[in-house]
């Protein structure tokens, strides 16, 4: 899941000066579970533009140019008649609607991670989207993610009692999980890997997929 908090109150205003009338989209998916951008906040925020608003929808994954397209057709007036349109989910769903709309497009949130739910507002960062998962080989732990450094190759001397020295010690250290987690599973050879410096053009490579 995408995980989004709402921008600071202050910044949010500002960025909405400009505009008198706002069409405000949200989302029904990620920012609904993340309580940032699901029918309750999108009515809060209704609520608070008071006349700016001209109108307001939920759309189920705004993040789909297919979806978007066709739960925003009924909508299509307004959000032509807006000066801009409010979006309150990541910034993929952010994007889509601006390339369904053309419209100006506002984004409401900030888009932290890609993470995991413990549960409804409690997340955690599991994933920076790499390009290149090597969680076969690491027990299913993303070292990249969830070691302070990003470390490959791990654990690093600033491991003391599987915590990190990273925060003061208070979190796990990623790489003493992958061993424990290794081992757990009878593969502890894995460990062992030497894993190369990333080919970071497979994160530009990896911006348009076709499957
Ligand atoms: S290695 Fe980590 S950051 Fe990369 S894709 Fe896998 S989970 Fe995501
Ligand atoms: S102690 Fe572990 S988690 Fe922290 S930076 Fe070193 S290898 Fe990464």
């Amino acid at each position: 899941m995408i995980i989004t908090k709402a921008k600071p109150e202050e910044e949010l205003n500002e960025m909405l000066k400009p505009y008198e009338k706002l069409f405000v989209v949200g989302c029904g998916t990620c920012s609904t579970s993340c309580m940032t951008g699901g029918e309750e906040q999108v009515a809060e925020m209704v609520k608070k533009l008071g006349d700016r608003a001209i109108g307001s929808a939920v759309v189920e994954d705004p993040c789909d140019l297919r979806i978007a397209r066709k739960e925003l057709k009924e909508f299509k007036a307004k959000v032509q008649g807006a000066d801009a349109v409010l979006v309150m989910s990541c910034g993929a769903g952010v994007q889509t609607v601006g390339d369904y709309s053309k419209k100006i497009v506002l984004p409401a949130l900030d888009t932290l991670f890609i993470g995991q739910t413990e549960r409804l507002g409690k997340f955690h960062d599991v994933c920076k989207a790499c390009g290149e998962c090597i969680l076969d080989e690491t027990g299913g732990v993303c070292p990249v993610t969830r070691c302070a450094k990003g470390l490959l190759n791990g654990p690093c001397g600033g491991q003391v009692k599987g915590k990190c020295e990273v925060g003061k010690y208070e979190n796990d250290c990623a790489w003493v999980l992958i061993y424990d987690r290794l081992k757990e599973q009878g593969r502890p050879e894995l460990f062992e890997l030497f894993r190369p410096p990333r080919d970071n053009s497979k994160k530009v490579l990896t911006q348009h997929h076709v499957f």
